[in-house]
């Protein structure tokens, strides 16, 4: 198993160039009708631009002939500007090019004044954002963790996760520390309204086996809106659907406080501590203890200093 200081990049960033000319009037979104009433659903690649599983899945699926048989399809490589720096020398040094796309997504960064490159995509892409009724947002993590579901928690989106059967964890709950994530941005984030948007977190960013799970989960994220056909599925699957799915809820999210944080071990993500109290990272000198029975180990960020978000603890809710 690679450790997080060595993170070889086995996987190969498709040439998204063909795609720049979409039919939808923005650049690197297309719109795929099947003139049939059913769901208006997208899917995101590349909202950070070195989670480069989301763009391969995309390809390789568009390239076999995925199509939607019934509503419409919209897929968007979010932040082709980002993506197209991906240097495999350098791979984490393309995440975004002025800001963290993924934190921008309130009413006061999309109608303020601010402007940067993520600022600007976003707001082309938001008219998208404001319409459709589901959204699956593909990204990758750090570490070689299992893949992940991130919801916000909602009771909806549960049932959506449910639905999916993929992949065997799902999070509710942010954790956060800054800003908005899009799965929270507006009526995803309503109780009231059905429109729903979750997120995969697909594997280490660049193993292989991540754009696997990539590509599964748009497949069965389509399969539970009954858009595709179960043939290309069944044709196209990569990996086997889990016999049931932990529900885990995030209860906290920490940002380092020292300049000498570590972990106790080389945690990868999802590790369980069944009791409460024991420790499991130290910053400044100072014990990190678990809160609670069955408290779980979500994304552990081996490369944030002072300041950003380290981990996220979650509890673990139920297995299905
Ligand atoms: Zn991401």
């Amino acid at each position: 198993m690679p450790t997080a200081t060595a993170t070889p990049v086995e996987l190969v960033a498709p040439d998204l160039l063909p795609y720049r000319d979409g039919n939808t009037g923005v650049d690197y979104v297309h719109c795929l009708d099947s003139g049939r009433a059913g769901p208006d659903a997208m899917i995101n690649a590349v909202i950070h631009g070195n989670e480069i599983c989301g763009a391969i899945a995309l390809d390789y699926l568009l390239s076999a002939g995925l199509r939607p048989h019934r509503g419409r399809l919209t897929v968007a490589f979010v932040n082709p500007e980002a993506y197209f720096r991906f240097d495999p020398s350098k791979p984490t040094e393309s995440r975004f090019v002025d800001e963290d796309m993924n934190r921008v997504w309130t009413s006061e960064r999309l109608d303020g004044g601010e402007d940067s490159a993520e600022l600007r995509r976003a707001r082309a892409l938001r008219p998208f954002y404001d319409r459709v009724e589901r959204l699956l947002d593909i990204h990758s993590m750090g570490t070689y963790s299992d893949p992940i579901l991130l919801v916000h928690g909602l009771d909806k989106e549960i049932r959506f996760a449910r639905a999916m059967g993929y992949p065997a964890t799902v999070a509710g709950g942010s954790g956060h520390i800054e800003g908005r994530r899009l799965i929270e941005y507006a009526t995803f984030n309503d109780p009231a309204d059905d429109r729903i948007a979750v997120l995969i977190e697909c594997g280490q960013h660049w193993a292989k086996a991540t754009a696997d799970v990539a590509v599964d989960s748009v497949l069965l994220y389509l399969t539970a809106l009954d858009m595709v056909d179960p043939g290309f599925v069944a044709e196209h699957q990569r990996t086997a659907k889990p016999e049931r799915q932990t529900l885990l809820t995030v209860t906290d999210g920490y940002a380092i406080r020292s300049d000498d944080f570590h972990f106790t071990k080389d945690y990868k993500g999802l590790e369980r501590f069944a009791k409460a109290g024991e420790v499991f990272a130290v910053d400044g000198g100072e014990e990190l203890r678990t809160p609670y029975d069955n408290c779980v180990l979500v994304m552990p960020n081996h490369r944030a200093v002072k300041g950003q978000r380290v981990f996220r603890l979650a509890r673990l809710m139920e297995v299905d």
